[in-house]
């Protein structure tokens, strides 16, 4: 009889091993089309996705892509404390997938799934194969890893187990179709960035005027980078006087054999507006693509009424500006 890991491979990459015609990026979005035919969920949720609106907002400095998704709801709600999450089955571990969904092995340890709520076409959850706690200082060098075997066509994301996972308890990181979040425009303009340090192998800078914090690493050597994220990671700690690791978010890319890690220090998970329970309650809880610049509600009144002056207010109560 198979262990319930090995029934749930539909692929292997192993750097090119069993696949070595294909990308990992092309296994991926085969992925995708295979369990749209095979998972009528899934192809539902998709579908649901020519439905989505969208509103482009100019705020003071930079624009944001506001999206109603009522599909998010579960995730945009979702309980988080630790009560809550010791009381649910984690549904990222293997014997709670949904019995239709399947993974691509990425070597020994992770598994390529399709996001089954996706926010846009290609949506992808990168889960570790054994519960173990979200966490992204010890597992960094996977995750540059994957973006680099992934390549430029995707973006590596990573959501702080206390501001937006909505699985905290078991390690995970998603890749989006890059280009699709407006702060990957922004990460193109030198003039909105300054150069903080320097080496022989990393860049760090700081994005300017861009409403929340951004701290970029960019360079050619994983382990460079690494170590490069692991400073800041122990300086964030150090000014925010958390034993656990900082509240963060990151989208990663590999582009032109260059890494680029955009980090977003963040002083709160959920904007007080979050918790009101009167008209005024705002149905956003910023995680790694809100503050990418992709704002998602599942709320038809708040697509309609959220504007630039709110949108820049939330970004300065969850984020760790200077
Ligand atoms: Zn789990």
């Amino acid at each position: 009889m198979n262990d319930p890991l090995t029934d749930r491979i539909w692929a292997r990459f192993d750097g090119g091993g069993d696949t070595p015609f294909l990308t990992l990026s092309t296994l991926c979005r085969q992925l995708v089309d295979w369990q749209r035919e095979s998972w009528v969920e899934f192809k539902n949720a998709c579908d649901s996705l020519r439905n989505t609106n969208t509103r482009d907002i100019k705020c003071s400095g930079f624009s944001i892509r506001l999206m109603y998704n009522p599909g998010r709801s579960v995730n945009t709600l979702a309980a988080v404390t630790p009560d809550e999450i010791s009381e649910r089955p984690c549904f990222l571990c293997v014997n709670n997938l949904p019995a239709e969904q399947m993974a691509i092995m990425y070597g020994d340890d992770f598994l390529i799934l399709v996001n089954p709520r996706p926010i846009l076409p290609f949506h992808l959850t990168v889960a570790h194969r054994t519960h173990r706690p979200q966490s992204v200082y010890d597992s960094m060098t996977d995750f540059l890893r994957i973006t680099q075997d992934i390549g430029p066509d995707f973006a590596m994301l990573y959501n702080g187990p206390r501001c937006g996972a909505s699985a905290p308890d078991h390690l995970h990181f998603q890749a989006v179709p890059s280009g699709e979040m407006p702060i990957e425009k922004d990460l193109l303009l030198r003039e909105k960035f300054s150069v903080l340090s320097e080496t022989d192998h990393t860049t760090v800078s700081s994005g300017r005027g861009l409403g929340r914090e951004i701290i970029v690493i960019e360079g050619s050597n994983a382990g460079a980078v690494c170590a490069a994220f692991r400073e800041l990671a122990d300086a964030l700690r150090t000014e925010t006087g958390h034993n656990d690791e900082p509240m963060i978010n990151i989208i990663g890319h590999y582009i032109d054999n260059n890494f680029s890690l955009a980090v977003f220090p963040r002083r709160a998970h959920r904007p007080a507006a979050f918790f009101r329970e009167d008209t005024q309650k705002i149905m956003v809880s910023p995680a790694v693509m809100e503050m990418g610049g992709m704002i998602v509600t599942p709320s038809e009144t708040d697509f309609n009424r959220l504007d630039a002056q709110t949108i820049e207010s939330i970004y300065r109560e969850v984020s760790l500006i200077k």
